[in-house]
């Protein structure tokens, strides 16, 4: 069968099961869930994947609402993850991890349906809680997950239809220092005051912001500092997140910072525990990955075809391409400019728009599948490109 071919028969089964994908989708927007209780979207997807012969694994690396869902075609050959979303926000599906699922659904049916010829293992990969502490890939990865994999591809609703050539890895720790109480007024010599520690704490990371390089982000809050002000605080804490471009330059960055914590301790003969409470990788860019996700969504005339985001932030997907190539596409579903989080993603969440960008998303990762499946040179090709670009990263 040529790929061309195979392509048309994947936009048939898309086609086919367009009326089930979109009803899942309003189906899971309907019934929003927060990280790590994403019993109902979990049953739905996997409902699903099983009634249509994938072997289903509910509970996965050690979360109860992930999931895997594997299609083998003949023995061996390579391993394709595509990964979903389907947690919300407080304010339900702000940021359209409802249409990830029915996409991945979808892309899966075709490539089971019009990939015959070579052997391959095809996995949908359920993942819980992206919004919410850490992100539930990172929990994942650290039980083992998606290291099998030889591409992972996730999808995400967007104001535009593009990829990420990077993101920016991020640490996130909680300092705590403890003192003495004493009274303010009458005692103040026998106090050790921790709050102080916590003020020096922030001025020599100011003094810090200065002699790092350019891309580095330090934020600070306090998040305890005593509660009566004629008592030396005995407590205080400080919530501090820093970010670069790359984990290598970024872990020389917290060492530096470990010292300034350490040191408003000693100046203040308060005793500090630094305690990491978060963490996320730098996506390793594969070029050769993305220009095939493009040249696919190009194909299937996808709407708002942008070049990649200057501006990134921090995801827990970005922790998994770290280790293996992957790759999101973000397609269209709300105007340009929109951003996620926002009354207008939660508005559009079952609209026409909506329904088309997930099985536009659908199309998109289902062709891409052809093309790393059937030509062993796209495979290698990415592969190359990734060690390349991580050990220019240093990692
Ligand atoms: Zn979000
Ligand atoms: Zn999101």
């Amino acid at each position: 069968m040529t790929r061309e071919f195979m392509k048309e028969e994947m936009l048939r089964s898309v086609e086919r099961n367009s009326p089930l994908l979109t009803a899942m989708s309003d189906d899971i927007f309907d019934h929003p869930e927060q990280g790590y209780n994403e019993l109902y979207a979990c049953k739905a997807l996997t409902d699903f994947l099983k009634s249509r012969g994938f072997e289903v694994q509910i509970g996965y690396a050690g979360l109860e609402t992930a999931f895997r869902a594997v299609w083998k075609n003949g023995a061996g050959g390579p391993n394709i993850g595509l990964l979903c979303e389907y947690d919300a926000l407080p304010m339900g599906h702000g940021c359209a991890h409802h249409m990830q699922g029915p996409a991945c659904v979808g892309a899966a049916l075709a490539v089971r349906d019009a990939v015959r010829d070579v052997p391959y293992v095809l996995e949908v990969v359920g993942t819980p809680a992206e919004e919410i502490g850490g992100g539930g890939k990172s929990a994942m990865l650290e039980r083992g997950a998606f290291v099998h994999h030889d591409v992972v591809l996730m999808m995400h609703g967007a104001d535009r239809c593009t990829v990420d050539e990077k993101s920016i890895a991020y640490s996130e720790f909680l300092v705590e220092y403890e003192g003495i109480a004493s009274h303010a007024a009458i005692a103040p010599e026998k106090g050790r005051n921790a709050l102080d520690a916590v003020m020096l704490a922030s001025n020599g990371l100011a003094y810090l912001r200065g002699r790092v390089a350019d891309d580095v982000r330090m934020n600070m809050i306090v998040e305890e500092g005593g509660s009566v002000v004629n008592v030396v605080p005995d407590r205080a804490s400080a919530r501090i997140e820093l970010r670069s471009y790359s984990r290598p330059y970024l872990d020389t960055v917290i060492e530096r910072a470990k010292k300034i914590f350490e040191g408003a301790a000693m100046m203040t003969e308060t005793t500090c525990e630094i305690l990491k409470t978060g963490e996320m990788h730098n996506k390793i860019p594969v070029r050769a990955l993305n220009d095939l996700l493009m040249e696919n969504a190009r194909a299937a005339g996808a709407k708002g075809i942008s070049p990649p985001r200057e501006k990134t932030g921090s995801t827990d997907f970005a922790s998994v391409m770290h280790l293996i190539p992957g790759a999101c596409i973000r397609v269209a579903f709300v105007d340009r400019g929109v951003p996620a989080h926002s009354r207008e993603f939660l508005e559009k969440g079952k609209s026409p728009d909506a329904h088309e960008a997930l099985l536009t998303a659908a199309r998109i990762l289902a062709t891409t599948c052809a093309d790393l499946l059937t030509n062993p040179e796209n495979l290698r090709k990415i592969k190359e490109e990734f060690l390349e670009e991580k050990r220019k990263n240093g990692s």
